[in-house]
């Protein structure tokens, strides 16, 4: 497309989405002018977007992530000291030689993600590149205002952020470097262990456990239809029942002497139902996996290139703020286009006035706060979903649709519901029927939280007398269910594990290492994996414990608030730590479980053993081995390993291919590192198993 064709298409996007005209600059003409200023990036996406915007007295160039880290081939950490050796990451050699030239004698601003990996790749720049003051710019969405805001206001480098992360990228180091070498000693196909997904390993563990230990209950289903209501058995004698209170005699002593029924009454009650907070990462995860099938890896890609900015027809464009955000906070920019734009489209009764994500204080103190986290929210509620399909594929277009509604929603009002149940008798049993009827639809115009339909209620009279057959169906309790990747991450923000920036990666982390696997969309535990649990369970159980992983988030949390030193949290950390470390180092260990596999020889059952090769199945009694199928699953409680037998057995799994894919087009969910053929390293970046692996070449 013709360049000048472009700017057009260009400046009259602008126009429409009543921004103040970017001056249009061509290329050519740009490089022939000296830049004044140089503004680092972390993407080549982000970088093209901000040049647009800044015109032409400034460079925008990339790191492409991560540029120094702790060294690849050594530990890189004095225990004592605390000093951290880092290194140039192999393969960003030539980045960083290019930004060095490219930077010399310029005025430089550091403009990496806002959050505290951001922060570190800012404070590494600025060490490397050997510029102070205050050269660090953020920003929560790719804009012309922000960004002008944003330049205008340099800060200084926030070093308790830095801090924070430096203290989380030790203690994974230690974790993952210290302790994955004694489970290769033991268990010689396992790949590595990670300080916050093993605590989230054992999560799945446990679940399957649960399930293991679940003993289904029978009850009885008992219900009646009256004019298309169906009113189940809710009360005997004036009691109230639970569905499993009911048994096969009570059930059939109900379809015995109930013959006729009398409406005994009416209740009727007006209902809200408040519009749901804009999304922070955690609820973008679950409700794109929910609704739209995406795994959190995928989520979080694309969302990326959606805040980054995407080579569209009209121009390269931004769509919505940072994504990896817990706060619901709106700007009051926002919050004005937001009402503007419904009074506009809906009007005035779908307007929130005490909107979710805002509060009206904080339109007050109005604020230069401008690396306060905001919510995840399109940039331009203008560009509707309708307007955003001409610009955008598939993938990206579904989950632009799914944020700008989201957020649309949590400026609206609420949908109002008139809930009616209607409570029929006959003798010693009530039975009830309840329905919610929508009177006025509010923010479910645009967007659905659940998927209860509304229903019509029906005009019967108190008093009437209905003849009835009464139906009943046996049923039993179910196990709890396991987890899918949404349902997980909805856990481990519950429990404080993790933060937005690691919850993709701790699941993706526990799949490439194939502790666990995805079928039929829920993550299921291998046996390796539940090996690997039960290892760190008995020698490092701080490691795997939920509480305690969810306190060393705290004390990171502290760090950045400036409240804790980051080496009194680590010190602190590795006290405990070398007491387990010791312990592991000197006792001897057996993998030896019980399992309920019959040997194929004889009448005994198989031992689960690990060997050269890894996990395998021995005989003790006419002393065979066989190889451990990948397919067996089965759940370690105690010391024996239970098969687990799925009801349809027969059906293939699915191993995931989107699980799949995160992997391969991974480039940007672990971001930092997105130079090119360093898709497999990436992975132990965070996890921090790279040097480990190393090791155990060596072996
Ligand atoms: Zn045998």
């Amino acid at each position: 497309m013709a360049k000048s064709k472009t700017k057009d298409k260009r400046d009259e996007l602008e126009k429409q989405n009543g921004q103040q005209g970017v001056e249009g600059h061509d290329k050519n003409e740009e490089s022939k002018k000296e830049k004044k200023k140089v503004i680092i990036v972390e993407s080549p996406a982000k970088a093209k977007t901000i040049e647009r915007i800044l015109g032409s007295d400034y460079q925008v160039i990339s790191s492409k992530g991560h540029i120094r880290d702790l060294p690849q081939k050594q530990f890189g950490v004095d225990l004592d000291s605390l000093k951290l050796d880092f290194e140039i990451i192999p393969g960003k050699e030539s980045v960083v030689e290019q930004i060095k030239k490219i930077t010399s004698g310029k005025e430089v601003l550091l403009a990496s993600d806002q959050d505290r990996e951001g922060e570190a790749i800012a404070w590494h720049l600025s060490t490397i590149l050997g510029v102070k003051g205050k050269n660090r710019i953020t920003f929560t969405e790719i804009t012309e205002r922000a960004i002008k805001e944003a330049v205008k206001n340099p800060r200084e480098i926030d070093m308790n952020k830095v801090n924070a992360q430096l203290a989380r990228r030790v203690l994974d180091r230690i974790v993952g470097y210290m302790i994955s070498p004694l489970l290769w000693r033991i268990i010689k196909d396992a790949k590595s262990a990670g300080r916050v997904q093993s605590a989230a390993l054992k999560i799945i563990c446990e679940r399957e456990r649960e399930r293991l230990r679940f003993v289904p209950q029978k009850y009885f289903k008992v219900w009646i239809d009256i004019a298309g209501l169906k009113a189940y058995l809710t009360k005997i004698d004036g009691k109230k029942v639970k569905p499993t209170d009911i048994n096969e005699e009570i059930a059939k002593d109900v379809v015995k002497n109930v013959k006729k029924v009398r409406l005994a009454d009416i209740d009727i009650k007006e209902v809200k139902k408040n519009p749901p907070a804009p999304f922070i990462t955690s609820t973008l995860q679950q409700d794109a996996a929910s609704k739209l099938g995406f795994p959190v890896s995928k989520t979080m890609r694309i969302a990326q290139e959606l805040y980054e900015g995407v080579d569209t027809k009209e121009g390269h464009i931004a769509f919505i703020t940072y994504m990896r955000t817990d706060s619901t906070r709106v700007s009051d920019e926002a919050k004005e286009a937001a009402e503007v734009f419904i009074l506009k489209n809906f009007g005035k009764e779908y307007l929130n006035e005490s909107a979710s994500g805002t509060s009206k204080k904080s339109s007050k103190t109005k604020g230069k706060i401008q690396d306060a986290h905001e919510c995840i929210r399109p940039v331009d509620i203008n560009i509707t979903p309708e307007k955003a399909k001409e610009l955008l594929d598939k993938d990206h277009h579904k989950l632009y649709e799914l944020i700008w509604k989201r957020f649309i929603a949590s400026q609206m009002s609420s949908a109002v519901y008139k809930q009616y149940s209607y409570d029929f008798e006959s003798g010693r049993y009530v039975f009830e029927a309840s329905i919610r009827e929508r009177i006025f639809d509010g923010f479910e115009k645009v967007y659905t939280l659940d998927n209860e339909p509304s229903e019509e209620h029906k005009e019967l009279k108190v008093n009437e007398e209905y003849s009835v057959e009464v139906k009943t169906a046996e049923s039993q309790t179910t196990p709890p269910d396991r987890y899918t990747e949404a349902s997980l991450v909805k856990t481990l923000e519950a429990e404080g594990i993790g933060r937005p920036s690691t919850y993709a990666t701790i699941i993706q982390t526990l799949l490439d290492r194939g502790y666990v696997v995805k079928r039929r969309k829920t993550l299921v535990p291998t046996v390796l994996g539940f090996v690997v649990n039960h290892y760190l369970e008995q020698r490092f159980p701080d490691i795997v414990d939920k509480g305690f992983t969810a306190e060393m988030e705290k004390d990171l949390d502290e760090i950045e608030n400036g409240k804790r030193d980051w080496k009194e949290v680590v010190r602190a950390f590795l006290k405990e730590f070398n007491k387990d470390m010791e312990k592991a180092k000197n006792e001897f260990f057996a993998i030896d479980f019980d399992t309920d596999i019959q040997c194929e020889d004889c009448s005994g059952n198989y031992k689960l053993k690990v060997g050269k090769f890894g996990l395998y199945l021995h005989c003790p009694h006419c002393k065979t081995n066989k190889a451990l199928k990948p397919d067996i699953f089965g759940v370690i409680d105690g010391n024996k390993l239970y098969v687990v037998k799925e009801q349809n057995s027969n059906e293939q799994d699915e191993l995931e291919q989107e699980g799949q894919e995160g992997t391969n087009k991974e480039s940007n969910t672990q971001r930092k590192n997105s130079s090119s053929n360093y898709s497999k390293k990436r992975f132990y970046k965070k996890g921090q198993t790279s040097n480990s692996k190393t090791t155990k070449k060596k072996k």
